[in-house]
């Protein structure tokens, strides 16, 4: 019996290693000592600060998931560099099926969450370098893959959250990096060293920075001969020296510092986003994945861009369901569930976020292997999908909003229901169908607030717009892969069109 027992610990031991447990992760994220600005004051770690906190906890789900047998399939793999059982945020796809299980795993999060999970952008990043690198060092004979296929070990091993930055500051967008009046709106080489480079610059809205052990930087554009400084790809950890973050403003943002529960919608969970610069960050020669080679800087940034727009197909249909169930409890609340246009208004909204889930699977099912043996997504379907994100996710949340009701944003505060004096009538006037406390009714409205208008907003409605590129990024894309020419001359070829025919 005792001999069973100890079996099943070990069998247990070894399929949790190496994955943390969440409760490991935040007090791996205590242990960094970063440099973070919040209105305008320094904090050196983000874990118990009370407009930060729940954004970790969004993170910590990525780790709690993992520990739970129930989701091991979507949550875990087996690392293609070191054969363990690893968390799927940090593997490199081995096939289309690792591909359609990522979406699956963030609808999941999404679910979980209903907020951004942030640690998408690492994987994405780590997919993309990892083709990117090898197929540089094929050209060049530089050792780029052998750097990051180090770092993405010790990634994997320790199950650290990585932070993929990409969107440069971009100044004016007329000009390219190197003409910039100001040389650090894209961030760039500054100086070569024997041991290193060192560089200068900022990323803007960097999801998840403060949550994350390790930042991977990547141009944010293709670019020209001129641009060798500006085409710089590399990691380093999150305490180091001359790199900061200032966290950017979520709508209702200061609510979580008010001690109300009920006003946040989702008082759980949350994103973040943060300002980060690079005022002269020293990195070593083997963190450094692309240093110069101008003509890869457009394909890193294509096949990141893809994974991320792929992402979306996942990510937004998960906070997409708990939106829609918001709005049908709603509906409920206000006694109009058997409504035929609530009824149809719901179906519209089930749909157009499955359509958004067809497009997440879709370019995940139609992936191809790289050179380097890793898959990358359809990127045709991949930026359809994200264009689709650009809008039905706006539909969907005026259709909650349509059904929610004007109380969703009038409705008095926690301490107004909880006030001895006033809380009898904000009880008595705003219940709702018979038999539903009022208090619930306020929790789900204030939750569709929060992801419509409030901190979830950035990630479920404008991030929809301009995460992993805004609308016209993925229109140049499209345009690029649609073979016009081949679907024209299959008009030709039914129509029998005989250009002979043509007057010249
Ligand atoms: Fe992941 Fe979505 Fe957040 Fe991007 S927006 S990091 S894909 S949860
Ligand atoms: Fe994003």
């Amino acid at each position: 019996m005792i001999l069973n027992y100890l079996h099943i610990l070990n069998f247990w031991e070894e399929f949790i290693m190496p994955l943390m447990t969440g409760d490991e992760y935040v007090r791996s994220l205590q242990k960094i000592k970063m440099k973070i600005f919040l209105f305008g004051e320094e904090i050196d770690n983000p874990v118990g600060n009370p407009i930060l906190q729940p954004a970790v906890n969004s993170v910590k789900a990525t780790y709690d998931l993992a520990q739970n047998p129930e989701y091991a399939d979507l949550m875990t793999a087996t690392s293609n560099l070191t054969g363990e059982k690893i968390n799927r945020f940090t593997h490199i796809h081995q096939s289309s099926d690792d591909l359609v299980k990522k979406v699956k795993m963030q609808r999941l999060l999404g679910q979980k969450t209903a907020a951004c999970f942030q640690r998408c952008v690492g994987m994405d990043s780590f997919n993309s370098v990892y083709s990117t690198t090898y197929e540089v060092d094929k050209k060049y004979g530089t050792h780029y893959h052998d750097n990051f296929v180090k770092f993405a070990t010790y990634v994997q091993q320790n199950d650290l959250t990585v932070d993929g930055a990409m969107t440069d500051t971009k100044g004016d967008r007329s000009l390219s990096p190197s003409k910039q009046a100001d040389p650090d709106l894209f961030l760039h080489v500054v100086e070569r060293r024997p041991d290193g480079i060192v560089v200068r610059g900022a990323k803007a809205h960097q999801t998840g920075i403060l949550n994350s052990h390790e930042v991977i930087v990547m141009p944010t554009i293709a670019m020209g001969p001129d641009d060798k400084d500006y085409a710089v790809s590399f990691a380093v950890p999150l305490d180091t020296e001359g790199l900061m973050m200032i966290v950017g403003r979520q709508s209702c943002d200061t609510r979580k510092t008010e001690g109300c529960q009920l006003d946040l919608g989702n008082s759980t969970y949350g994103g973040m986003e943060a300002l980060t610069v690079f005022d002269n960050v020293f990195v070593p020669n083997d963190r450094i994945f692309l240093n110069g080679e101008t003509e890869f800087a457009g394909m890193l940034v294509e096949r990141f861009a893809g994974y991320h727009r792929q992402s979306y197909g996942g990510c937004k249909v998960g906070v997409g369901d708990v939106l829609i169930g918001a709005t049908a409890l709603a509906s409920e609340y206000n006694g109009v569930e058997k409504a035929s246009h609530i009824k149809d208004k719901l179906i519209e909204m089930i749909h157009l976020n499955e359509t958004l889930y067809c497009c997440g699977i879709a370019c995940s099912a139609e992936g191809q292997p790289t050179e380097s043996g890793n898959y990358l997504i359809d990127l045709m379907l991949a930026n359809v999908c994200k264009q689709n994100i650009t809008r039905m996710p706006y539909e969907i949340a005026r259709l909650a909003e349509d059904i929610a009701g004007g109380l969703m944003v009038t409705m008095p505060s926690e301490q107004d229901l909880r006030s001895e004096k006033i809380g009898p009538y904000v009880e008595k006037y705003l219940q709702g169908a018979t038999g539903t406390s009022t208090e619930n009714r306020m929790r789900i409205l204030r939750l569709i607030e929060n992801i419509t208008l409030g901190t979830a907003a950035v990630g479920y409605r404008t991030e929809s717009m301009h995460g992993a590129g805004s609308p016209q990024a993925q229109r140049i894309m499209i345009s690029r892969q649609g073979n016009l020419a081949a679907k024209k001359e299959l008009a030709k070829v039914i129509a029998k069109v005989d250009e002979s025919k043509d007057r010249k």
